[in-house]
C-alpha cells in the first residue's frame, strides 16, 4: 500500500501519523528539525510544546477543551495518551512534563512499524507522485513551503496573523445595559438594522477605562516578532489610547448614530460595539479591540465596560505572527485543499488555536486520510461534538463567520459558542422549573457535553475498525 506523507511532526502531524498507522496504512513523517529550526521550537522532539505546558481544563462536563480531551481519549489519541502518562499537578488543568511528553510521543511513533520518520524540510509543494499528503507544518511553517502554498491558493490565503480582538459569549452580555442597533440603523445584506450590540460609557466611565488601558500590563514581543510592524488599520487598543485621550472616542468607540433605548435622553460619551461572530449568534467580537494586554488584564479591563461586567470570553485578544489558511474558502469538509485534493491540512495552519485543538484536527485529518487510502468512507464528526464544532469553525461547514473575506476568519480555541444550541427545555430543572444565572450556564454546558459524548460514541462506533496494535 502506498504511504500517506505527513509533513510536520508537531502536535497535529504526530497525531495524524499515529491515527493513519493505527489503521494499517503506512506513513512517512517528514520533520525538518533539527536540520532546520523554527523561531520557537527548542528541541528535536516530536510534538514539542513551544510555550506553556498546559492542555488547559480537563473538566469534560463544563469546559469545551476538557470535552475535547475526553473525545480524543475515546478516539485513541496518542497525544492524550502521552499527556495522561506525563501529567504534573495543575489543579483542574491537564499540564504535562513537556520533555517527557514529547519523548513519549516520539518513542511511540519511532516504534511503530508502519511509520518511517525522515528528518527533512519539504521546501516546495510535495512531489506529484505523493498522492495523499497531510500538511501539518504549524504557525511557523518554513518560508519556502509557505510561499509555495501561498502561490497555489492565492496571495491573501496564507496570511500573517497580526491582531485579534476578544470574542464574548452573547449570553454573558447584560442586555439591560447594552442594546442591539447598527449605526444609523443601517441594515447590511441579510441584516436587520440591529446587528451590533452596543455598550454605553459616560465621561467618567470612559476616562477610567482609558486610564486602565494605559496602565495594563502587555505581553512583550518575542525577538522574532519584534520586527513585524503593526497593520495601521489594526492597532492594538492600548496603542490607540496612548495617542491621546480622545483617540478611541473618535475611533472604534465613537458614539455616533446610536440611541440608547434604556436612556433615550442621555447621549453616550463613548460606545463599545460588538459584532456577531458566528451564524448561530452565540458569539460576538469586540469591534476594534485587538490588544496585546495580558489575558488576565484583558478580562479585568474589559469587564469595566458597562454591560460586560460578567462577560465570558470565548477567545481573548492577542498579537503575534501566525500563518494560517483562509480555510472555509479553501478546504473541503475532510480538510482537503479544494485546489489540490491530494493535499490535506491539519493543525494550527487550518485556523484552530492551541495544542489540543491542533492535535484534534490532526486526529481528524489522520482518520480521513486513512479511510481514503483504504477506500472507506468516513463522514465528518457530528457538529454537536467538540471535534465537529471545531471542524465546522475551520471548514465553515456547520458554522461560518458573517462577513465573507479573509479577515473575517480568525483562529480560535474550541468553545461552547461553536456548538449548535440546545433545545430550551433541556436546561430546565428535573421538576421542570426554570434555571437562572450560574446554575443555568453550568446546566447548559453539562447538557452540551453529554450530547457531544453520546453523539461522538455513535460516530466512533460507525468508524472502520483500527488495525490491531
Ligand atoms: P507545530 O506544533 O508547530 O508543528 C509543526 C511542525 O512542522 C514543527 O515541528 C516544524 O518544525 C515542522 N515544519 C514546519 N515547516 C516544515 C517543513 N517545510 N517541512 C518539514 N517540517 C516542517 N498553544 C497553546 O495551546 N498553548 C501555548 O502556550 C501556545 N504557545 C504558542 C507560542 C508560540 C510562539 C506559537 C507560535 C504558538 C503557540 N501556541 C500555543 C499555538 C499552537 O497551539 C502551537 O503552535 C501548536 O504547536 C500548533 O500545533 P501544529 O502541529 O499545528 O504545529
Amino acid at each position: 500500500m502506498q504511504p500517506v506523507h505527513v509533513i510536520g511532526g508537531g502536535l497535529a502531524g504526530s497525531e495524524a501519523a499515529w491515527q493513519i498507522a493505527s489503521r494499517g496504512v503506512p506513513v512517512v513523517l517528514h520533520e525538518m528539525r533539527p536540520g532546520r529550526a523554527t523561531a520557537a521550537h527548542k528541541t528535536d522532539g516530536l510534538a514539542e510544546l513551544v510555550c506553556s505546558n498546559s492542555f488547559r481544563s480537563d473538566d469534560a462536563a463544563t469546559n469545551a477543551v476538557g470535552l475535547l480531551h475526553a473525545e480524543m481519549r475515546r478516539l485513541g489519541s496518542l497525544v492524550m495518551r502521552a499527556a495522561d502518562a506525563n501529567q504534573v499537578p495543575a489543579g483542574g488543568a491537564l499540564a504535562v512534563d513537556r520533555d517527557a511528553f514529547s519523548a513519549a510521543v516520539t518513542a511511540a511513533l519511532v516504534a511503530h512499524p508502519l511509520i518511517d520518520i525522515r528528518r527533512e524540510e519539504i521546501a516546495d509543494l510535495p512531489p506529484a507522485d505523493w498522492d495523499s499528503v497531510v500538511v501539518a507544518t504549524g504557525p511557523l511553517t518554513s518560508e519556502p513551503l509557505a510561499a509555495a502554498v501561498r502561490d497555489l491558493t492565492g496571495a491573501d490565503a496564507l496570511a500573517f496573523f497580526d491582531a485579534i480582538a476578544p470574542i464574548v459569549h452573547r449570553d454573558s452580555i447584560d442586555m439591560s445595559v447594552a442594546w442591539a442597533q447598527s449605526r444609523y440603523d443601517k441594515a447590511g445584506p441579510g441584516g436587520s438594522g440591529a446587528d451590533y450590540l452596543n455598550c454605553p460609557l459616560d465621561r467618567d466611565q470612559y476616562e477610567a477605562f482609558v486610564a486602565a488601558l494605559l496602565a495594563a500590563e502587555t505581553v512583550a514581543f518575542r525577538d522574532f516578532e519584534a520586527a513585524t510592524p503593526y497593520f495601521d488599520g489594526c492597532l492594538p487598543v492600548e496603542v490607540m489610547a496612548e495617542r491621546g485621550a480622545d483617540t478611541l472616542r473618535f475611533g472604534p468607540m465613537k458614539p455616533v448614530g446610536l440611541t440608547n433605548p434604556h436612556k433615550p435622553d442621555q447621549k453616550p460619551f463613548a460606545v463599545v460595539q460588538l459584532r456577531q461572530d458566528n451564524r448561530l449568534g452565540t458569539l460576538f467580537n469586540m469591534v476594534g479591540f485587538q490588544t496585546k494586554m495580558k489575558h488576565a488584564e484583558q478580562v479585568r479591563v474589559f469587564r469595566m465596560i458597562p454591560g460586560l461586567e460578567n462577560a465570558e470570553f470565548a477567545r481573548l485578544g492577542g498579537i503575534h505572527r501566525n500563518t494560517f489558511l483562509e480555510s472555509p474558502r479553501l478546504l473541503d469538509e475532510t480538510l482537503r485543499l479544494k485546489a489540490m485534493p491530494r493535499l490535506r491540512f491539519a493543525g494550527q495552519i487550518t485556523g484552530c488555536e492551541g495544542y489540543v485543538e491542533s492535535a484534534a484536527v490532526g486526529l481528524m485529518a489522520g482518520l480521513f486520510a486513512a479511510a481514503e487510502r483504504r477506500g472507506e468512507t468516513v463522514s465528518p464528526p457530528p457538529p454537536t461534538t467538540a471535534h465537529g464544532a471545531l471542524l465546522g469553525h475551520i471548514t465553515g461547514g456547520h458554522v461560518v463567520t458573517i462577513d465573507a473575506g479573509p479577515r473575517s476568519f480568525q483562529p480560535m480555541n474550541v468553545n461552547f459558542g461553536l456548538f449548535p444550541p440546545l433545545e430550551r427545555s433541556v436546561v430546565k430543572t428535573p421538576d421542570g422549573g426554570r434555571l437562572r444565572g450560574t446554575a443555568k450556564t453550568v446546566a447548559r454546558k453539562q447538557a452540551l457535553s453529554a450530547r457531544a459524548l453520546a453523539d461522538l460514541d455513535c460516530w466512533r462506533d460507525a468508524l472502520p475498525a483500527a488495525a490491531a496494535e
